[in-house]
């Protein structure tokens, strides 16, 4: 049996300013059911893109990337914000979807060259975090074959970044 995931996504007008609905994926991630099968949903994508690498950015990149990896059997790479990385990093700029600029980093030896890597996220906006996600596992040498992300904010027109990159969205709107 399967569940309506749309069901597990609560949406907040006005936060976190006026004039914005935020999406919010906690209720998702609190009910068993509907987490596996967004991770299994993903998992599938990952396999026939023959995954051997899984990057999330900071901080809801972890909750969808860390159980794919686990079922796959392959390593996960946070990207962090400034200063969270103890070691060598390499780093990548973008532009906030409520704006100013903010900055990506990868440990050096997260990512080895010619590894195929999936970057997971729980939303695409813009496309900014997901953009600098890429650049940062391309300036180590890893190959992109694939974006997941649980929901897509389709106005915001994030998908044009990345419209060379195989992309998974669970749920548009
Ligand atoms: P982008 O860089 O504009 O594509 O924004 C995507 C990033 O911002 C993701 O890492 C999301 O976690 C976060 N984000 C932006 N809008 C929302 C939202 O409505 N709900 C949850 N996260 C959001």
């Amino acid at each position: 049996m399967t569940v309506d995931l749309s069901k597990f996504v609560a949406s907040i007008q006005d936060y976190p300013e006026e004039g914005i609905t935020f999406r919010d994926i906690s209720p998702l991630m609190a009910d068993g059911q509907a987490y596996r099968q967004a991770t299994e949903q993903i998992v599938k994508f990952a396999k026939e893109k023959g995954v051997e690498m899984i990057v999330g950015p900071e901080a809801r990149g972890f909750i969808v990337g860390c159980p794919v990896a686990y079922e796959l059997g392959v390593g996960f790479a946070p990207a962090r914000k400034k200063g969270k990385l103890p070691r060598e990093t390499v780093r990548a700029d973008y532009t906030l979807e409520y704006g100013g600029v903010e900055s990506l980093y990868l440990h050096k030896d997260a990512v080895k060259p010619g590894q195929k890597v999936l970057i997971t996220d729980d939303l695409l906006a813009t496309g900014g975090t997901i953009r600098a996600t890429i650049d940062l596992i391309e300036q180590l040498g890893g190959i992109v074959v694939g974006c997941a992300f649980i929901i897509e904010l389709q106005d915001l027109k994030g998908r044009e970044k990345i419209k060379d990159y195989d992309t998974l969205v669970l749920m548009e709107y």
